[in-house]
Formats: structure tokens, sequence, C-alpha cells
């Protein structure tokens, strides 16, 4: 068996994620953190930088 280096295009699971950045001004980075008020809410994304509540850390 060789692994071949394949580019699909037809992962179900990419489509899942949508396309969040930081919504921080100025801010262009990868928002991987969400976070939303109510369910109900659409949810905000920030960077780790920008995140208002973080999880960690204090
Ligand atoms: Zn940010």
């Amino acid at each position: 068996m060789s692994m071949s280096p394949e580019s699909r295009t037809d992962n179900p699971a990419a489509s899942i994620h949508e396309n969040h950045w930081c919504e921080h001004p100025g801010c262009s980075k990868w928002g991987c953190y969400g976070f939303a008020r109510s369910k109900a809410e659409k949810p905000t994304w920030h960077c780790s930088e920008h995140y208002p509540h973080k999880p960690f850390g204090r």
C-alpha cells in the first residue's frame, strides 16, 4: 500500500464548517472560538486572542 496525497473536494464534513473569522475589528485571524448568549442567537466568532470568555487560564 502506498499513501498517495489526495485532495478531496467532496468531503461532507468540510461543508458543515462556515467561514467564520474573528469579528474583532482589524483582526483577520481565524475565529475558532464561538460564543453565543443563547442558542437562538447566532454565535460570534473570535480568535484565541479576542475570545472574551476563555475557558482556560483564569
Ligand atoms: Zn482576533
